[in-house]
């Protein structure tokens, strides 16, 4: 599970980040995505949460051309 992930809205391609938090919606820092109240929408364009596409990570730490 990946639950530091960040999601990015495929709209605006503002990045939601768990580590940063939402300052408009008055979002601490440390709340995963997840755990964003249901009526969160994007600070930038206000796209609602389904909006929101996960950034995969699976390439990090792993060079698979090099396996
Ligand atoms: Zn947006």
């Amino acid at each position: 599970m990946s639950l530091k992930a960040k999601f990015e809205c495929r709209i605006c391609w503002t990045i939601y980040d768990p580590a940063v938090g939402d300052d408009v919606a008055q979002i601490p820092a440390g709340t995963l995505f997840d755990d964003l109240p249901a009526d969160w929408c994007c600070p930038v364009c206000e796209a609602p949460k389904v909006q929101f596409l996960l950034i995969e990570n699976h390439h990090v730490g792993i060079d698979p051309t090099n396996a």
